[in-house]
């Protein structure tokens, strides 16, 4: 059995004393700068979300001046970091606070909660951060963390499981200081009580883990059911003249909503589609990438150049060569760009 307070002593003791992780916007307490960081970290490591955060912060040092961009600009900022939603929520956040909320970051748990992109474990982050609010972030670190504390084999994948979490990591917490507390833990998380070798003969809180006294430490957290990867086939056409590409700006509700990509016809195999016949079409480059729940496989090719562009393609734009940069394409379109020396 857990015993909050030593355990808290414990914890804070050694985030104050021992704790040598660092991170730009450790310590901040400006809301907006926590707000931008934990977007920036939804999907990404902390050692590549750095140079982006620095980047947005320099460029944008405030959110109205973030609401006030372009974009284009934001967008292509953001190149590289993936998950593109997130920029899309940032940019919606950021003209909502700034427009309807007259630039007054919200302040109340709740309220932080109901900005669009931000989830519970993000929301709690800024309300502790910025507001010392007592609400304790749960993520997979803290996960980790409380499923060795308890010896437990609650599944965190289940709604109940999730709550289970919630309520543990909640008793756990300092009321005190859940700045530094929420901090902490993922620190710990992150440094010590790693998911393959935690460190247990340095972990502060050793004396209260059921899973370090029983020496079953891997047997937790439980481990997730793999999930059956979708494979797409996207054969992309690089329609092209010397001093410009033409490319496609996305709207679906798909991947890459808002970004540019040269023109795709996506098929069931990695065979070009019958449409793509008449087109004398050169293979330039194929590849592979995965995302979260999908696999793409990508296949490129050129278009002849000096032929007219078919008026079915009317949807392409013309994009200077040399201003492919300053436009948003996914990063796998720019390893493309990159191989075939365009940037
Ligand atoms: Fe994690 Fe080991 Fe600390 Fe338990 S004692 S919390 S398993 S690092």
């Amino acid at each position: 059995m857990v015993k909050n307070q030593q355990f808290n002593k414990n914890l804070l003791h050694w985030h104050r004393t021992d704790n040598k992780r660092s991170m730009p916007w450790k310590g901040e307490k400006e809301p907006y700068k926590i707000w931008l960081s934990e977007i920036i970290l939804q999907q990404t490591r902390v050692e590549q979300g750095t140079q982006y955060f620095n980047a947005i912060v320099t460029k944008y040092p405030n959110i109205c001046s973030l609401a006030e961009a372009q974009d284009d600009d934001v967008f292509s900022l953001w190149q590289g970091l993936g998950y593109y939603n997130r920029c899309r929520n940032m940019l919606y956040t950021a003209r909502f606070v700034c427009t309807e909320l007259k630039g007054q970051f919200p302040d109340t748990f709740e309220s932080i909660l109901s900005l669009k992109g931000v989830g519970e474990y993000t929301a709690a982050a800024i309300a502790s951060f910025a507001f010392k609010l007592p609400r304790a972030v749960v993520d997979g670190n803290v996960i980790r963390i409380i499923s060795r504390l308890y010896a437990s084999d609650t599944n965190p994948y289940t709604s109940l499981g999730k709550r289970w979490y919630q309520e543990k990591a909640q008793e756990l917490l300092s009321i005190s200081y859940p700045d530094e507390y929420n901090q902490a833990i993922m620190d710990l998380g992150a440094t010590v009580c790693t998911p393959a070798n935690p460190q247990c003969d340095r972990c502060p809180v050793s004396a209260h883990c059921e899973a370090y006294a029983s020496g079953h430490q891997q047997l937790y957290p439980p481990k997730k059911k793999k999930v059956t990867l979708k494979h797409r086939f996207f054969h992309f056409v690089l329609f092209e003249t010397t001093k410009e590409i033409y490319a496609v700006k996305r709207t679906q509700k798909d991947i890459w909503n808002n970004l540019y990509t040269p023109y795709l016809i996506e098929s069931d195999s990695d065979v070009p589609p019958p449409e793509m016949d008449h087109l004398g079409l050169q293979q330039i480059h194929t590849m592979q990438q995965s995302l979260s729940h999908q696999r793409i496989h990508f296949h490129f090719y050129r278009h002849p150049s000096g032929k007219l562009l078919p008026h079915t393609y009317e949807q392409l734009v013309a994009i200077p060569k040399k201003s492919i940069s300053s436009h948003a394409f996914p990063r796998s379109i720019l390893v493309l760009f990159k191989k075939i020396a365009y940037l």
